[in-house]
């Protein structure tokens, strides 16, 4: 999977097209990723100490990651990414753009 924890995403498709957010979790086995502010679903809770009379909270529901591209963090553009290896045997992700590579924070 290309894209990790805290990148900044744009939806390309789905209901959400359009959308852009930083991702907060990735479910890697099921190829999915939660985004901040994308795919906001109503989720009951049921009575709990907290929510004694019961509550509705809006959640982020989780979305395929083939349907975002990875906004490039050097111009800022959506992009696909390659991937080159370091010296040290790192990967980087390369945007197919700009040729930069794709910081992580
Ligand atoms: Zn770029």
């Amino acid at each position: 999977m290309n894209i990790r924890k805290n990148d900044l995403v744009k939806v390309i498709s789905g209901s959400s097209r359009g959308k852009e957010g930083k991702v907060i979790r990735t479910i890697t086995s099921k190829s999915k990723i939660l985004v901040q502010g994308v795919n906001i679903i109503w989720k009951h809770m049921k009575r709990s100490q907290q929510h004694p009379h019961g509550a509705r909270i809006q959640k982020e529901s989780p979305i395929n990651v083939s349907n975002v591209l990875l906004v490039c963090t050097s111009c800022n553009k959506p992009t696909r990414v390659n991937y080159k290896t370091t010296s040290g045997g790192d990967k980087n992700r390369i945007c197919k753009k700009c040729k930069q590579v794709i910081t992580e924070s």
